[in-house]
């Protein structure tokens, strides 16, 4: 594998986990970001990290003192990609702001350089006409708390060259990740084209009067010998989104998610039970 360096553009909730977790398995990683705020951010998710990766997987404070000395911060781009070997991009998840990042990228990336987005929604086609090097443009998908969700999901357009996708699931590899090679463009990657139909059946089964929550998750767990069902899912994933985005099909017409959204907001949303992290959702934690 030729990849080194590796340049990380954004530094949120995912960048800044991306890059601690590269630098953690030995790679020296620039962090790019666009002002001094957004970086002086950055540290504090960063130190923050260090101790999640301590509490999480018992790791030393040498080891992650180590992974934090090999992060540097930018904000030049110039400067954060000039020996990049490979760039993650973690900004916003707005075409606009992706698109100006890529085209100005294309100018000053080394040629060697392979681009490789984290988009939760989008897809390779949608972005592959700003990065100026359609053979060296792909997808690397990660999860939220990147060090025990470790899943990569490393999707190819047709134009992605057979060579970088091996060395981006190598790279993969090499970070300690699973590595999950997705030969064509699906919107949704593969664990949210399973998890989305999954949810949607059972928001079904409880807005239609079926079953409730707690009968359909035990069904599910007794009949599948797992430890959650989809509502616990659910209230891990937090009932805002699953909850906005049955209000927005509802906008265009859809009367199954108009039941949806309804049966959200009269028992949970105007409870306050908005799922684990307000300690109340489908269950009480
Ligand atoms: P975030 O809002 O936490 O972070 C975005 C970062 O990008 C911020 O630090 C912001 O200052 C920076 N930024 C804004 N404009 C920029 C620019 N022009 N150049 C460089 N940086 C810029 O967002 P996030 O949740 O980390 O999501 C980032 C990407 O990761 C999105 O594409 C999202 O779909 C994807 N993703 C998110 C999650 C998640 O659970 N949050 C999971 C998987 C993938």
């Amino acid at each position: 594998m030729n990849i080194k360096q590796v340049m990380v553009a954004g530094s949120g909730v995912l960048g800044s986990q991306i890059a601690f977790q590269t630098a953690f398995n030995g790679f020296n990683v620039s962090v790019y970001d666009i002002n001094d705020e957004a970086l002086e951010r950055a540290k504090e998710r960063l130190t923050g990290l260090k101790a999640d990766y301590k509490e999480d997987l018992g790791t030393t404070q040498e080891a992650v003192d180590a992974a934090y000395e090999r992060l540097t911060l930018f904000t030049d781009l110039a400067e954060a990609v000039k020996d990049a070997d490979l760039v993650i991009e973690a900004v916003p998840e707005v075409l606009d702001i992706k698109k100006a990042l890529y085209e100005k990228l294309a100018k000053i990336a080394p040629e060697k350089t392979i681009f490789a987005s984290n988009s939760s929604t989008m897809i390779p086609s949608q972005l592959v006409e700003f990065t100026g090097r359609p053979e060296k443009f792909l997808h690397l998908h990660f999860a939220n708390r990147i060090w025990v969700n470790n899943t990569a999901e490393i999707m190819k357009h047709d134009r992605t060259d057979a060579s970088v996708f091996e060395e981006i699931i190598e790279f993969a590899k090499a970070i300690n990740m699973i590595a999950l090679p997705i030969y064509k463009e699906q919107p949704g990657y593969i664990l949210n084209s399973l998890l989305v139909p999954f949810l949607d059946a059972a928001q079904n089964l409880v807005a239609n009067g079926i079953a409730d929550p707690e009968t359909v998750d035990k069904t599910w767990m007794a009949g599948m010998g797992v430890s959650r069902g989809p509502f616990g899912v659910l209230d891990i994933i937090g009932l805002n989104t699953p909850y906005n985005i049955a209000v927005e099909k509802a906008k265009s017409g859809n009367e199954q998610k108009a039941k949806i959204a309804e049966y959200f907001k009269t028992e949970l949303i105007d409870k306050g039970r908005l799922g684990i992290q307000t300690g109340k959702g489908f269950y009480d934690y």
